[in-house]
């Protein structure tokens, strides 16, 4: 059975940096703070824990006067920067600077647009970190939306600046922009300015991941079970290939999968450890 790894599976470049940078703090012997999981992968997290990280949320940030906290890659709201500098603590800032460039947009764009009634629409989920750093770039005045049945909350006769978060799906997102634009039409108002902010690590690899699932027998997608990404780009393996598995870690793999094939490709989200996926094709090619 021939056992081969996707050469674009591993970390996108933004969670690798973090994940050294705390790596090398601990190294050093720091007490490092981590504002929430660094990675949506918990096998990572067990890792990281267990060289000394502790994840914290922000109600636990005055407790931590002198401390070392780290902003992990997705990004704060700008208060969580003034309250960790206004409580003296250190900060280490972890934040992509991919996330950093879009957070200035969004910044801009919500402040430009103060005089005309503009309004910023962000396409991603409710909830999530990055999301929330991003909103809180635009005063926490955007508007969420996920799918079309969020639109209610739009007014489609006002300008509109639409940004994605960059982990959201592109095809989503042009799907969006479009039913937007049309609503928007509708009421004699062309004013949408979408920006295209889905980070090329995550919309590139879909067409190359259709490929690679098309190319094997079984695919096994390596990831974590709260990660939007990993959710998304299994979807893209599962539409091609659908002998298609989502495992956490090697032990998630059922022998049943491998009856009858000749070959195995293993791939994973952005936020899956290239050790970890590693390890799933030792098991494999042990079998
Ligand atoms: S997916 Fe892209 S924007 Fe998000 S952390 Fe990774 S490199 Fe940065």
């Amino acid at each position: 059975m021939k056992v081969t790894i996707d050469p674009n599976s591993g970390f996108c470049f933004g969670v690798n940096q973090a994940i050294q940078t705390a790596e090398s703090e601990l190294e050093a012997g720091n007490a490092i703070y981590c504002l929430g999981e660094m990675v949506h992968n918990k096998v990572q997290m067990d890792q990281l824990k267990a060289k000394g990280l502790i994840v914290i949320n922000h109600t636990d940030l005055p407790s931590l006067i002198g401390r070392k906290v780290m902003v992990r890659a997705h990004g704060e709201p700008p208060e969580t920067f003034q309250l960790i500098k206004d409580l003296g603590i250190t900060l280490i800032d972890a934040t992509c600077p991919i996330v950093t460039n879009l957070q200035q947009k969004i910044s801009e764009s919500y402040t430009s647009g103060q005089a005309s009634g503009a309004q910023v629409v962000i396409y991603g989920k409710s909830g999530h970190a990055e999301v929330a750093g991003l909103n809180g770039n635009a005063g926490n005045d955007a508007i969420v939306v996920t799918k079309e049945s969020d639109f209610e909350k739009i007014d489609f006769s006002k300008p509109t600046r639409l940004f994605s978060q960059t982990t959201m799906d592109g095809e989503g997102y042009a799907r969006i922009g479009e039913a937007i634009r049309k609503r928007m039409l509708e009421v004699g108002n062309s004013d949408l300015n979408i920006n295209k902010s889905v980070c090329r690590q995550v919309s590139g690899r879909a067409p190359m991941l259709r490929v690679f699932a098309a190319e094997h027998d079984v695919i096994l997608f390596v990831g974590g079970s709260n990660s939007a990404n990993g959710a998304y780009l299994f979807s893209v393996c599962k539409d091609k290939n659908e002998k298609s598995f989502f495992i956490s870690t090697k032990e998630d793999i059922d022998l049943n999968w491998f009856e009858n094939i000749t070959s195995v490709g293993i791939t994973g989200a952005t936020s899956t450890p290239g050790w970890l996926i590693e390890q799933v094709s030792d098991f494999i090619k042990g079998l």
